[in-house]
């Protein structure tokens, strides 16, 4: 059985070579928004809104799959994202990156 990894409805902004949680996203920081409220301003038009935070605080990368699928449905994905980024966020799953996603981002843009 094969999975499809057809995102096509995604955002060009967020298009992923896999749905492995480990590899990188294909994903122009600089077109993110440059001015970003704090979460309070957002936060209730979230897909993660009213969800236990755990899950968006996994202990590896591979168990990140939950949190990322709710990010993939998440109408304010590019500023959760932009958000992690400008305030450096190092720990969870913002805007649909890993923690690991997001080093490689802000050190690919560095
Ligand atoms: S992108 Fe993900 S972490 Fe950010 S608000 Fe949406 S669901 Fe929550």
């Amino acid at each position: 059985m094969s999975v499809s990894n057809d995102v096509s409805g995604w955002p060009s902004l967020f298009q992923p070579r896999s749905m492995d949680p480990m590899l990188d996203l294909d994903i122009d920081v600089h077109s993110l928004p440059k001015e970003v409220n704090p979460p309070d301003f957002w936060q209730e038009r979230a897909a993660c809104y009213g969800l236990d935070p755990e899950v968006f605080f996994p202990t590896t990368e591979e168990e990140a799959g939950l949190a990322l699928s709710y990010c993939g449905v998440c109408s304010v994905r590019e500023v959760c994202l932009a958000w992690a980024i400008q305030n450096g966020e190092r720990y969870g799953v913002w805007g649909g990156t890993t923690e690991q996603q997001r080093r490689r981002l802000i050190r690919h843009v560095a």
